[in-house]
């Protein structure tokens, strides 16, 4: 074997997870290659996931404050979505992300390597090109990062016109006049905003009794009383029995309490989850130990087999692209004989961006009664924050979770304005083992969103000012 694909760290995957892997483990001076099957670095999270969405979701922002100009004292006239003007801003947004990355690579002296990557015994990665040979890569450490693919609905095809997924959702180049979206994690409720402000008739259907069902029940029922205002239907706690797929139209049987719920749309968007990449890894035989798809993994995100890690999307922790950087940095930092911070699952902050947004961090008003704390809540709406005025969104509200005995802040959840973005004063709170009194005590700026903070956390000890 030649030096040329001798190395410190093999990555397998360029995504979110491995590329920042990679980064860190080449800052850490380790010889570092990337496996990547697809044409370009990025993964799922740069080429199909959360930047074309967000930048769709951007194109529906503009839409919608067309739409309302008039409100604050300008005449336009309402914005029409132009599907080529879209299409060619969303490539131009993700090229530009891609381009960024290969960047990096270059900069950081990263080779990408092309080709399916899997285990071919201890130290080994073989790699298979698109139209060549397989070779093999001989590697001291190796780290998996290869993501997921789309779950479908068994025994229905995705033929990408009748029957999409969140792929075939983002580059359409058509608006259906009518669509269903199963599912009401963040990807579906994403997909059912944007294509509400397209101009679809839209229908959301989840089997669980909320949207966003792992969030705290608050926001989900808060998102629900907002997507009826803009005319999404909304079906949860509902089941679907029978998806009939014709030639104009897809016809769903479902059923919501014992009774039956018939719907019909030109378009049924499957948003239901994804399934962990792991099959053809070269797993058989090794040490690494794989539930329900799922790599088991330490701290240090190192699997049962000697200096193998895995990170991302493919280890049971939540399906996020900052989360997946952080466990590829706590693995090449490992990995160069470094002592990382374990990750803690508690603080990890979660944003959906439909709208209104939703976000939050650390533990529902639920799970800190689950685990035993006697909880005090503050809630404060953004009906009574000024800014909120101003930009004539007054929807949502901050509700903090508080544990009595230390008034330490448990979790922080937001729906409203702009509040994927004021979830970093949380994340930076929480991670500091803020209390309410602690929180209120720093000033917020007026006038601000962030003061929906502030009164939130007063509003923990019955102390909210403009209430
Ligand atoms: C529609 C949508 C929107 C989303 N929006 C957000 C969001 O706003 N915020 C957020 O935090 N998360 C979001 N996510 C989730 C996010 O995209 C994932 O959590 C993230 O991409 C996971 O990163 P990863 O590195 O584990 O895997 P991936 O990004 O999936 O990357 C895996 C890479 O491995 C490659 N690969 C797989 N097998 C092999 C192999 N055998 N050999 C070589 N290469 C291989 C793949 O080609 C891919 O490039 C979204 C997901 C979707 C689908």
């Amino acid at each position: 074997m030649s030096d040329q694909h001798k190395y410190d760290v093999t990555i397998i995957g360029s995504g979110p997870g491995g590329y920042v892997a990679a980064i860190r483990a080449a800052q850490l001076g380790l010889a570092t290659a990337v496996v990547e099957m697809a044409d370009r670095p990025g993964g799922t999270c740069l080429h199909w996931g959360c930047i074309p969405t967000k930048a769709m979701l951007h194109t529906a922002e503009v839409l919608e404050t067309t739409r309302h100009a008039g409100d604050f004292g300008v005449k336009v006239a309402a914005g029409k979505l132009d599907l080529k003007g879209l299409d060619a801003y969303m490539k131009k947004i993700v090229d530009g992300n891609v381009k960024g990355v290969e960047y990096l690579f270059k900069k950081n002296k990263i080779t990408l390597i092309k080709g399916r990557g899997k285990l071919a015994g201890q130290g080994k990665v073989e790699v298979t090109p698109k139209d060549g040979k397989p070779f093999l890569v001989e590697t001291a450490c190796t780290i998996l990062a290869t993501g997921t693919e789309i779950k479908g609905l068994p025994g229905v095809e995705f033929d990408g016109k009748r029957v999409i997924n969140s792929d075939h959702a983002l580059f359409q180049g058509r608006v259906p006049k009518s669509m269903v979206v199963l599912g009401a994690g963040a990807v579906g409720v994403e997909f059912a905003s944007i294509y509400k402000s397209y101009g679809s008739d839209v229908t959301i259907v989840e089997l669980l009794p909320n949207l966003v069902p792992i969030e705290d029940a608050d926001l989900g029922k808060e998102l629900t009383r907002n997507f009826k205002k803009r005319g999404i239907d909304v079906h949860v706690g509902t089941s679907v029995d029978k998806v009939e797929v014709g030639k104009t139209n897809v016809k769903i049987t479902a059923s919501k309490g014992g009774k039956k719920v018939e719907l019909s749309a030109e378009t049924l968007l499957v948003a239901i989850g994804r399934r962990p990449l792991t099959e053809n890894l070269g797993l058989e035989g090794t040490g690494v130990e794989v539930d329900r798809g799922f790599i088991k993994v330490d701290s240090m995100m190192r699997t049962g087999e000697p200096g193998v890690y895995a990170i991302g999307d493919i280890v049971p922790t939540p399906a996020l692209a900052h989360l997946a950087s952080h466990e590829g940095i706590v693995a090449a930092e490992h990995a160069a004989g470094l002592e990382p911070h374990a990750i803690n699952y508690d603080l990890v902050p979660s944003c959906t961006y439909c709208d209104p947004e939703v976000a939050s961090i650390g533990l529902s008003e639920a799970e800190a009664k689950e685990r035993g704390y006697d909880v005090a809540v503050g809630k404060f709406p953004f009906t009574a924050i000024g800014k909120a005025k101003i930009l004539g969104d007054t929807r949502g509200f901050a509700k903090i979770v508080t544990d009595k005995k230390y008034d330490e802040v448990l979790g922080v959840h937001l729906i409203g304005p702009h509040a994927t973005e004021l979830l970093s004063e949380a994340t930076a709170a929480l991670n500091l083992e803020a209390t309410a009194e602690s929180l209120f005590n720093a000033i917020h700026a007026h006038p601000t969103l962030s003061e929906v903070m502030g009164e939130a956390a007063m509003a923990v000890h019955g102390r909210q000012i403009h209430l």
